[in-house]
């Protein structure tokens, strides 16, 4: 997931000089998406996609270890744990012929971290019509389902008015935590902007993001099994009906800012109590320094409440660096 796209999962500065941008500084690298077609010989083709790169050692400035250069980033949570549910799914589809009224397009994209590369660009050069396309699923960071809450986020609810049923009537074992927007920090959003219905699975933040620690053996290998036979249930519900219609959605809850200030907390966007409970510190980062832990929750800054990741970020927004 990235996490300087279209909204910000976390309160890092992101520069607007394009000399510090992430790939001013590097030289010019080629990226490869993999892409592989079920043709089912139907009229319209589902698309399930996840994205395969991730930070690689550290030099891209988009790791929240305190000193990541070099240091190797698996990221097994983001995305592989996505990767692995396409082959899954691609596995699974072609050894079973319950879908006829489709075909499927299995995407693994690769950019994503730089912002959204891949996607982007299959989008402005799609191997097929657009209007071809029925939906986008996307799996992005669906490895690490808490057992106890159950809880998963989809983003792109309100992109086509099939998803609230369908997922009402094939989900029996999640806590659904529903997003109407099409925008959001992943590849869906290269899609919805192409008028396409999008869905993206996520099972929550956590304090390895984007960190060397997400590694495999913080996995939970079973609830991703869920997940993913959840996205079965809902693409074989689907299967007769008609292509799903689009719908545009607001996405003023994700305004784009920008920040002079940063704190080096990661909000936990499963946490649904008033303030703003935190995954996890950045070392070395205000934050940290002033003492502040994971499980904390931070309910005022200054004279502002705080009441939600929203209203963190905006009043973030507002604050400058003090000069002495
Ligand atoms: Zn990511």
């Amino acid at each position: 997931m990235g996490s300087d796209g279209y909204y910000y999962p976390f309160d890092y500065k992101v520069s607007k000089n394009p000399k510090d941008s992430m790939l001013a500084k590097t030289e010019p690298r080629e990226g490869t998406n993999v892409v592989a077609f079920l043709d089912n010989g139907a009229p319209t083709t589902i698309v399930i996609g996840a994205h395969f790169d991730h930070l690689g050692l550290g030099h891209d400035h988009n790791s929240l270890d305190a000193n990541p250069e070099g240091k190797i980033h698996n990221g097994a949570d983001d995305n592989a744990s996505g990767v692995a549910g396409v082959l899954e799914l691609a596995r699974y589809f072609s050894e079973n012929d319950f879908i006829e009224k489709n075909n499927f397009l299995f995407m693994n994209f690769s950019g994503e971290e730089l912002g959204l590369l891949g996607s982007k660009k299959w989008c402005e050069n799609p191997t097929l019509p657009l209007e071809k396309i029925n939906y986008m699923i996307n799996m992005d960071m669906i490895g690490r389902l808490n057992d106890s809450s159950k809880k998963l986020l989809v983003f792109g609810i309100g992109t086509s008015s099939a998803w609230k049923e369908v997922l009402e009537k094939t989900n029996q074992y999640f806590s659904i935590k529903e997003d109407s927007a099409g925008i959001g920090p992943s590849d869906q959003t290269s899609f919805y902007l192409k008028n396409i219905p999008v869905l993206h699975f996520f099972t929550g933040q956590h304090s390895d993001y984007h960190k060397p620690s997400d590694d495999i053996e913080k996995i939970n290998i079973e609830g991703e099994v869920k997940v993913l036979e959840l996205i079965i249930d809902v693409v074989e519900a689907l299967d007769s009906k008609p292509k799903l219609s689009f719908f545009k959605t607001q996405n003023a809850e994700t305004p784009r800012m920008s920040f002079k200030v940063t704190m080096g907390v990661m909000p936990d966007y499963t946490y649904e109590e008033k303030g703003m409970r935190l995954d996890g510190v950045t070392d070395n980062k205000p934050a940290a320094k002033g003492g502040l832990l994971g499980g904390d929750i931070i309910i005022q800054i200054g004279n502002a409440k705080i009441e939600s990741v929203k209203d963190y970020m905006k009043v973030l927004a507002t604050l400058k660096k003090e000069t002495r």
